[in-house]
């Protein structure tokens, strides 16, 4: 994917000292343009927020969505959005982050422990847990948003794009009974990992 400026300047921190506000940081040639640290965190702490509210919500009010399906079988099919994207954003850190970073990402971003804790915790100081949250932000969000073929950023096309449920797994539409064969479809709970087969 290029990353553009009209995408960048909507998310680069405006004091920004790497690209000044606009999100782009240039080569030497001037050619190639590259997203700053700034959009790649700002992209992280989007999909990180939204993460949150999922987890965070009542369980009967995760949305049902009648999703565009790209396989010719079924052209449309049922399933839960946020179980889903739930599930690709811890894969996706489990994918990309190396083991330190890894337990670093799950103590901090899903757990809520602070600097206080993590450093405790994985035995580093201060610095080294800032250093690392940033290196987290930074990995996460390039790969958030350049994951192929379904990128988890933006947030808007990954909720009303398509599902990448194995069909096989998927929920037939709701009957009189579908939220108690929803809620223990264990499919639902753990789908195939995003890209895996891409
Ligand atoms: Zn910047």
């Amino acid at each position: 994917m290029e990353w553009t400026r009209s995408e960048t300047l909507a998310l680069a921190m405006p004091n920004c000292t790497q690209c000044h506000g606009s999100g782009l940081r240039f080569t030497k040639k001037g050619t190639a343009a590259a997203p700053c640290n700034c959009v790649l965190r700002s992209i992280f702490r989007i999909c990180c927020d939204r993460f949150r509210r999922c987890v965070t919500q009542e369980r009967h009010l995760s949305r049902i969505s009648l999703e565009p399906h790209a396989g010719r079988q079924r052209p449309s099919s049922w399933g839960r959005k946020d179980e889903e994207y739930i599930a690709d954003f811890c894969l996706v850190a489990k994918r990309v982050l190396d083991d330190f970073e890894h337990r670093m990402f799950r103590y901090h971003f899903l757990l809520g422990a602070d600097w206080k804790l993590c450093t405790r915790a994985l035995g580093i100081d201060r610095g080294n847990f800032f250093h690392a949250v940033y290196r987290i932000e930074q990995k996460l969000g390039r790969v958030f948003r350049e994951l192929e073929p379904y990128p988890l950023f933006p947030l808007d096309e990954y909720f009303h794009g398509p599902s990448r449920l194995d069909p096989a797994a998927r929920l037939p539409p709701p009957g009189p009974d579908a939220d108690r064969r929803g809620a223990r479809s264990p499919h639902q709970q753990f789908p195939s990992p995003v890209g895996k087969t891409a």
